[in-house]
């Protein structure tokens, strides 16, 4: 295990420090999008800067989690061998959280960070939002869809979807 700096580290496999700082800013950035008061998550301030995030390559095996302790990325995971990023089966032919084409390994971190991120708020941020009361436990469910859907509808697809 090799510390990238306080929050990041990298566990396994080959990954630069440049690869593991990518999935850093990444994950502030879709932090900092969910911070937003229109979405009305209740995130304190700061907690773009506290994501405990793990990196790791895999060589093909393996995939990625988010949960309330923080995310670990697979750099190296089965998605980047695909121009098609699949979701979730529940929830694959979503037009705005499924399925989606990609073009470059930039795009297919990008999904695969703010779907991990959305774990990571679920499970420590939600509890304590009114709304998500009872609600906010189910992996695939409703809080999560929720909250991946703002990160999909309003940063990430835009990002992606290059003419
Ligand atoms: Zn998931």
């Amino acid at each position: 295990m090799k510390k990238v700096n306080k929050t990041l580290h990298i566990t396994r496999g080959n990954v630069t420090r440049e690869q593991a700082l990518q999935v850093q800013i990444l994950a502030r950035t879709c932090m900092r999008h969910l911070m937003k008061k229109q979405y009305e998550l209740d995130i304190p301030r700061g907690a773009q800067h506290i994501i405990p995030i793990e990196v790791f390559h895999g060589n093909g095996r393996g995939r990625s989690t988010g949960g309330r302790d923080g995310i670990t990325i697979n750099i190296g995971s089965g998605h980047f061998f695909y121009k098609s990023f699949n979701e979730y089966a529940a929830f694959n032919a979503d037009p705005v959280i499924g399925k989606v084409a990609v073009s470059s390994y930039d795009d297919t971190l990008l999904v695969i960070v703010a779907h991990e991120i959305s774990h990571y708020v679920q499970y420590r941020y939600l509890p304590s939002v009114k709304r998500y009361k009872g609600k906010w436990q189910k992996p695939h469910g409703y809080a999560f869809q929720s909250v991946y859907r703002y990160l999909r509808r309003d940063l990430v697809n835009p990002l992606i979807t290059r003419a």
